[in-house]
């Protein structure tokens, strides 16, 4: 995918966040696109930067560099919300292009990627774009929404009440 699709799929994603996040389509939703837009896109850029210093899908395209990136928030504080553009720009070049990445480089150079994909200068680029980060958007709706409430009805379902046990230290 080119530097066109990327920023596509990153502002549409920022965009598609603010409504799973805050759905009341209110002053909130529009804090939270503010507060992911800058960050998620400049994220969906940064592994192309390989085109430029390393090897191209390799040196910035693998786990290693989505886990510093992730690191960032928990350690430093800072760049909130990058991992999520550098993670959906690997899950755009794996599912949106011919050519795979380089997952687990620099322990291997293999590049995984699906077969369905379509060539950079393709004209279906866009659309699949499109329905690649609507698909991510369900997904996250899915881990926000529904998970939650899925792992609330499994602990009542358990044989036990947690709220009934008794603090043995009151
Ligand atoms: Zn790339």
């Amino acid at each position: 995918m080119n530097k066109k699709g990327h920023v596509l799929n990153g502002v549409l994603l920022a965009i598609g966040l603010g409504y799973v996040l805050e759905p009341a389509g209110d002053v909130a939703t529009f804090r939270t696109i503010a507060a992911t837009l800058v960050p998620v896109t400049l994220g969906a850029l940064l592994p192309d930067v390989d085109t430029a210093f390393g090897k191209h899908r390799k040196t910035l395209h693998n786990l290693p560099v989505l886990l510093i990136v992730a690191a960032y928030p928990i350690y430093f504080g800072n760049l909130q919300y990058v991992w999520i553009g550098v993670a959906t720009h690997y899950a755009l070049d794996i599912i949106g292009s011919r050519r795979g990445i380089a997952l687990f480089y620099p322990l291997s150079s293999t590049e995984y990627g699906f077969p369905t994909g379509v060539t950079t200068s393709s004209t279906y680029a866009d659309a699949v774009t499109v329905v690649v980060t609507i698909v991510e958007l369900a997904l996250i709706a899915v881990v926000v929404h529904v998970v939650p409430g899925l792992l609330d009805t499994a602990v009542e379902s358990l044989p036990y009440a947690v709220e009934n046990t008794t603090n043995v230290f009151s």
